[in-house]
This record gives C-alpha cells, sequence and structure tokens, in this order.
C-alpha cells in the first residue's frame, strides 16, 4: 500500500464506515482517497432514524450494547470526537452516562395478566439443564447446520429463560444452533444477568445521532467522500485464472450510469447485503407494505458475484424463508408525558434504566423499551419516544384480531394498550410508525461452513466483505461489533497492518464467570 492508495466502499452502513476510519487511524490512508457509496439518501444502513415530534420520529432498531464486550467498537469510538459532549470521545460520553443512568429491569417480563413476572429461577428443568450443558459444548462442525429445535426439547422454549434469552437477543426456535451456541459463549456474562439486563450499555441518544453522525463528521474531516443514492450493480473482476481483482464499481445513481475505475493497488470492500434490506414504514393509518429482495435487488451484486464462486459464500443460505427471517418494530412520539409517567409507575423504572418490557404471553411475543429522553438530539423537552417490536408478525393479535403486519399505527397501539390494561387516554397524541424488517434476522439462519465468505475471501488480491454475512469465528451477528470486527479484519489483512485486531474477551473461559453461570442455570 502507498500514500496514494484509494479505497472504493459500497455500502455506508457502520461497517463500511469503520473500516474507512480504520484505514486512516491504523493505515495511514489519506481521507481523500477514500469513496463510500449507498444506495439509501443517508449513510448509517440500519442504524438511521430520523422524522420531527410533528409527523413523529422512527428508528428501525433500538440497540443494546455491553461494555464487558464489543471490543472492536469500542476500540474505534474511543479515538471519534462526540459532536454532544464537547471535548470528549463517543466512548467517554457513552460510559459515565450508563453510571448515571444504570440498567436494572424489574418488570423485564410481563403476564395476560399485567402482573410483572419475578424471574426466582431460569425455569430450567435438569433436561433442560443437561441439553443446554450439551449444546454449549458441541463443537461447531459436530452441529452443522442444525437449528436450536434440534438441540433443545420443547419445553425448554416455554421456560422464562428462553423469552428473556429470545427477546433480547431476538432468536427464534428455528434459528442455527451454532449461532445460538456462539451467543451462549460470547455473551456467558449476560446469561448471569439475563434477568435484569444490568450489562446493557446505551447510547445517549438513539445511535444515529450518537454513533453514525459522529463518526461520519470525522471522516468528512479527513477529507473522506461520500455518494448517497448510488446503487451499485456490478464488481468488474479482472480476468484471473487463480486469483481474484476488481478493477471496476459501476453504479447508477439518480438514474446516471457511471463506474469507478479501479487502479492497481486500489482496494474494494462490499457490504454483501444488508439486515434491513426491503424493509418498509407504515403510518397511523396504514400498515408497511409487503417488499421483498425482488422489489430492492439489495441482495442482487452478492448472489451474482458467488455464483459459481464458492469461497464467497451461498446468500440463498440467508435470504429464502421471509417467513423465517422477518419482524417489525415500531416507534411511538408521545405529546404528553402521561404514558412515560404510568409506565415509569408500573415498571419502577426511570426512563432508560428499564431495558425491555416483554409481554411474555402475547401473540406477537412484544416488547417496549422506554430510552433516557430526549432520545433525539433537537426533540423537545415536551415529547417523547419510545420504541418496540414484535418477534411474531404473522400471528394474530391478542386485542386486535388481525396479525401485526396487517396491522397500522393505531392498531398496534391499541394492541399495547391491552397488553398493558391502560386506558387509551394516555396515548390519544400518539403517533406511531410501524416498520417491517424482512430479512431482520436472515443472518440468524440455520448456515453450514463455507456459506459465509471470510472478510477477505481465498486468492482475493483487492477485495474484501464488510458485513453481517462474513465469517469471523467466535463473534456474534446481530451486533454492531461484528460489523466492526469485520471491518478491522478485512482493513488490517489487506493493509498488511501489525496491529492485532482487537481480541475477543474470553469470559467464558474465566473460572468465576462458568461458576456464576451455572448457579444461575440451577437455581
Ligand atoms: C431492529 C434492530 C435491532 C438491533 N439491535 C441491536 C442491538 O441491540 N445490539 C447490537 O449490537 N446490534 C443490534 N442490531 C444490529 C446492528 O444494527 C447491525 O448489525 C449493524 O447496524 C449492521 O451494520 P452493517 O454496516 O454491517 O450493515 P447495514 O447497516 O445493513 O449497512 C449496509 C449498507 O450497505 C448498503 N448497500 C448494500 N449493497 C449495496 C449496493 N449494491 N449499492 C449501494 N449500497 C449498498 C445498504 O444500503 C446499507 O446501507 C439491531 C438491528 C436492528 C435492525
Amino acid at each position: 500500500m502507498t500514500r496514494n492508495t484509494k479505497a472504493t466502499l459500497v455500502g455506508g452502513g457502520i461497517g463500511n464506515l469503520a473500516a474507512a476510519a480504520f484505514m486512516i487511524r491504523d493505515g495511514d490512508m489519506e481521507g481523500s482517497n477514500i469513496t463510500i457509496l449507498d444506495a439509501q439518501p443517508v449513510m448509517g444502513g440500519s442504524l438511521d432514524a430520523g422524522g420531527t415530534p410533528v409527523l413523529g420520529y422512527s428508528l428501525r432498531g433500538g440497540r443494546m450494547l455491553t461494555s464487558d464486550n464489543y471490543e472492536c467498537t469500542w476500540d474505534l469510538f474511543k479515538t471519534i470526537p462526540s459532536l454532544t459532549a464537547h471535548g470528549s470521545t463517543v466512548f467517554d460520553e457513552t460510559l459515565p452516562f450508563n453510571d448515571r443512568h444504570r440498567t436494572h429491569a424489574p418488570a423485564r417480563l410481563v403476564d395476560r395478566r399485567a402482573a410483572k413476572v419475578g424471574v426466582p429461577s431460569m425455569g430450567f428443568s435438569m433436561q433442560d439443564r443437561v441439553e443446554l450443558l450439551k449444546l454449549s459444548s458441541a463443537a461447531e462442525s459436530a452441529l452443522g447446520s442444525s437449528r436450536i429445535t434440534d438441540c433443545l426439547s420443547p419445553a425448554f422454549f416455554e421456560t422464562e429463560f428462553w423469552v428473556m434469552w429470545a427477546t433480547t437477543f431476538a432468536f427464534q426456535p428455528w434459528h442455527s444452533a451454532v449461532e445460538f451456541r456462539r451467543y451462549l459463549h460470547r455473551f456467558m456474562l449476560e446469561f448471569t444477568r439475563i434477568d435484569t439486563l444490568e450489562g446493557v450499555k446505551r447510547t445517549v441518544y438513539n445511535q444515529y445521532e450518537s454513533m453514525v453522525l459522529p463518526l461520519q463528521a470525522w471522516l468528512v474531516s479527513k477529507g473522506v467522500n461520500f455518494l448517497a443514492e448510488c446503487n451499485v450493480t456490478e464488481l468488474v473482476p479482472r480476468n484471473l485464472i487463480d486469483d481474484f481483482e476488481v478493477v471496476g464499481v459501476k453504479y447508477v445513481r439518480k438514474g446516471v450510469r457511471e463506474a469507478i475505475v479501479v487502479g492497481e493497488g486500489d482496494l474494494v470492500f462490499l457490504q454483501n447485503a444488508s439486515m434491513t434490506d426491503a424493509s418498509t414504514l407504515g403510518s397511523m393509518s396504514a400498515a408497511p407494505e409487503f417488499k421483498s429482495k425482488a422489489d430492492s435487488g439489495g441482495w442482487a451484486l452478492w448472489e451474482h458475484l458467488a455464483d459459481g464462486k464458492p469461497e464467497f459464500g451461498k446468500p440463498s443460505t440467508f435470504n429464502t424463508n421471509i417467513a423465517q427471517s422477518c419482524w417489525e418494530s415500531f416507534t411511538v412520539t408521545v405529546k404528553d408525558s402521561e404514558f412515560f409517567d404510568t409506565m415509569m409507575d408500573f415498571t419502577g423504572n426511570a426512563a432508560g434504566t428499564g431495558g425491555l418490557v416483554t409481554f411474555k404471553d402475547s401473540n406477537w411475543l412484544m416488547s417496549v423499551v422506554l430510552a433516557r429522553q430526549p432520545h433525539f438530539v433537537h426533540q423537545p423537552n415536551d415529547v417523547q419516544v419510545f420504541w418496540g417490536y414484535g418477534l411474531f408478525p404473522d400471528r394474530v393479535g391478542n386485542f386486535v384480531g388481525k396479525p401485526m403486519s396487517a396491522c397500522n399505527g393505531d392498531e398496534i397501539l391499541t394492541e399495547l394498550y391491552g397488553h398493558l390494561r391502560f386506558d387509551r387516554d394516555p396515548l390519544q397524541t400518539a403517533i406511531c410508525i410501524p416498520c417491517r424488517m424482512p430479512y431482520i434476522t436472515s443472518m440468524f439462519m440455520p448456515r453450514s461452513a463455507g456459506d459465509r465468505p471470510l472478510p477477505v475471501p481465498l486468492h482475493s488480491k483487492n477485495f474484501a466483505f464488510v458485513s453481517q454475512f462474513v465469517e469471523i469465528p467466535e463473534d456474534v451477528v446481530f451486533t454492531v461489533e461484528y460489523s466492526v470486527r469485520a471491518a478491522q479484519t478485512a482493513v488490517y489483512q489487506l493493509l498488511k497492518i501489525t496491529r492485532p485486531v482487537t481480541p475477543i474477551t474470553p469470559h467464558d473461559k474465566s473460572l468465576h464467570v462458568r461458576f456464576e453461570a451455572l448457579l444461575k442455570a440451577f437455581k
């Protein structure tokens, strides 16, 4: 690599934003030699958020982070200045915020009578414990492409543990046993406090404003070029017998076909697909439209590249079963404090300290989270915003005779009040914006070794994948951390950076943590 090396990054999610930052910070690259293209109007990918108090705010997701894991993420954000706490980095702003607003969730589960469910134990039978131990100590090669249901008996999915774990991390019984096993190891510390979510850390505002915007501002200050609304349609390979090298990037921007020539020694990074591809927003009066990859074309580039090239993975493992990878979230904007006051009274938590409240008997398996307010930087004082989701959007509700996926925002609120047994009044002025995400858990689909490419595939000369759909040993998908780790891995390898990728903290090897986890499982 020389100081004139150029890099073209396809996709502007946190993965590629991180890749650009690692190239500049650790690879000594010129920011002005880096160009990031994204199909969306804004950078940030799945982490986007927006709206106004009048039209309602919207976020596709609200993230839980930890400071005991997320090693690459914090390594990065220790460098990035905050936009709201002047003189601090994002890391320095976030940790003290969490010390001031510690998570402790006494109302983690709520039952069908709207009563808080105490969780004195995980609810395991001896058979559950034996099966769980067997699964957690199995080799990944032995589990292969099996599902969680292949390893655990039906009664396990009725335990308090399963409801808490599934709703915290978005697992479904039919998901990959290998991924579930990885989570048990990676988040063993969280297993010991899953009933109170005490390990959870949150950003000061939503993750678009607290993570994406500061990172993007830092990249802009270094001269990085951004091209939004740019759909990359083809990566042109050089005809080589053994190696793979990209020599051109073709894209369509505002209806115009253009191309970037990739010179000798230049680099290309691709975000192969997105968990929020083909997602759609509804409104108070309309359910979100049903869309799929056929409408968005979001998986086409990876599918095209992987055709006949097994080292580039197998996208069809992840994107051919919307019924098993879809769920729906919603964002609610309220214009008086009554809902928040009633919720805080009910849960015993100030907003921002409660984690998730899950209605464990709800047909949609519905949860809500009240973040610390304001959740948007310019949110007025008399407006509050909360976020929720249902993991089974295809089921008919308990209080609304329709599947969640067919409901508008008003009907979703009716279902929510029903579970809370609140009068309709507190939310009379609310705006609820639903969001359907057909591929949200696509990365959890059962997979075999090789279905995900390596960040830098074998024989690649100048090309890397940075996404949730690459293979990184031991780490877990459906996290910001996985994308940032993929970025660090790919950048360090292609740029031959000798600084090691930030290691995974081996909590599962700690005798103390293992002992605490066993105690929890046998309580
Ligand atoms: C509802 C929800 C809840 C979540 N909860 C958590 C949580 O609690 N904790 C946590 O750590 N993580 C959580 N996550 C996961 C986390 O947000 C994602 O893992 C992360 O944001 C993915 O980042 P990415 O950069 O890899 O991909 P993305 O954000 O998906 O970005 C990929 C980008 O690439 C672009 N792109 C792809 N192909 C092309 C092309 N051909 N041309 C142009 N552009 C292209 C897409 O438009 C997209 O913007 C959650 C996510 C959601 C949606």
